[in-house]
């Protein structure tokens, strides 16, 4: 596979170097910070300096895992640094962070449509997390799996397969799943604390958003929506609906599922997921977004209902299997 020849690459430009700075997408998920912390632990154990900056906090269940609450909360990278490893992110303006550009940068990813923005580009597509590339580089650079290392390389994978639900999983997902729970990862302890620490407000919030979603004409594609005035009267925050998107799939007849959020005025975040070969991400393109065949998303302004009919019709060609394009 290519993949060593950027591996080694890679490994070389750490080995020469003292000083990094790590950074992933805005709005962390379980994969940017399982893959960031898994390479921070990685680069201590061989002697590195390894500061980690985020845009945004990580989802509040995720706080629990070893290094997350170090994460430094910033737009901006400060300091000086040898080289800026940034995971998970398409395009250097995913992190949200500015800064990094001033660094040699080492660009890892999985996202198709990468657009190659560092000194190195690692990119695999085939990877079901960035976590199982970040896994093959500790394992290069000669690292033992230690625990913490383990445990965020799990926490990655598993988040980001949907719990072994997407596309994109292979044999290789389950070797690495089998080498960290061998190196002392306990995946009971880490889907209760991912999936079962979450608050009341949140369980109300999810009840409020599900009762009021629609489904489609075809029964297949769930509608949801989500306004500050709702979350408010539910007692939770937005933060509080990471996963609520999945729940319409567990429907039998749903095959995909959008997700409109209002952020101000006619100003919406949107998520999408869908199932099999559904390719939702094709969708999310369309709407200057990307994202997974599974798993995509993106910002988007104009009426709501305008907004809706579009996405709908777009999706329904995904699942039909017309060629996804806007008019
Ligand atoms: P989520 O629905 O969880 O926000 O995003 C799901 C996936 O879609 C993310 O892992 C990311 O790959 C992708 N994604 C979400 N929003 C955007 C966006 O605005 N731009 C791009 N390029 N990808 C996005
Ligand atoms: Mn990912």
């Amino acid at each position: 596979m290519s993949n060593s020849a950027d591996i080694q690459r890679i490994v070389e430009a750490i080995r020469t170097r003292q000083r990094f700075v790590l950074s992933s997408h805005a709005r962390p998920d379980g994969d940017s910070i399982g893959s960031q912390l898994a390479m921070a632990y990685a680069l201590r154990a061989i002697g590195k300096h390894a500061h980690l900056v985020n845009k945004d906090p990580a989802p509040g269940p995720i706080l629990a895992f070893p290094g997350v609450p170090e994460i430094e909360i910033s737009d901006r990278v400060t300091g000086d640094f040898d080289a800026a490893i940034v995971m998970e992110c398409g395009d250097l303006t995913r992190t949200g962070v500015t800064g990094l550009e001033r660094f040699f940068v080492i660009n890892i990813d999985h996202h198709p449509g990468n657009s190659g923005y560092g000194q190195i580009n690692w990119f695999d597509a085939s990877a079901a997390a960035c976590g199982e590339m970040v896994f093959d580089l500790v394992k290069a650079m000669g690292v033992p799996l230690t625990l913490e290392i383990a445990t965020h390389v799990y926490l990655a994978i598993l988040t980001d397969t949907g719990s072994f639900h997407y596309s994109g999983i292979t044999p290789r997902t389950f070797e690495i799943c089998r080498e960290v729970v061998e190196a002392g990862v306990n995946p009971v302890m880490v889907a209760r604390n991912v999936y079962d620490s979450n608050n009341m407000g949140r369980l109300k919030l999810f009840g409020a958003v599900l009762s009021a979603m629609q489904i489609d004409r075809s029964g297949r594609i769930a509608i949801v929506y989500l306004d500050h005035e709702m979350a408010r009267a539910a007692g939770g925050t937005y933060e509080d609906t990471e996963g609520l998107i999945n729940l319409p799939l567990t429907v039998k007849e749903i095959l995909a599922v959008v997700f409109f959020k209002q952020i101000e005025g006619d100003e919406y975040r949107v998520s999408m997921r869908s199932k099999g070969e559904i390719d939702i991400g094709a969708v999310a393109k369309e709407f200057g977004g990307g994202g997974h065949k599974n798993a995509a998303g993106c910002t988007v302004k104009g009426s709501i209902d305008t907004l809706q009919k579009q996405f709908l019709e777009l999706i329904e060609g995904a699942i039909d299997g017309r060629p996804v394009s806007r008019r």
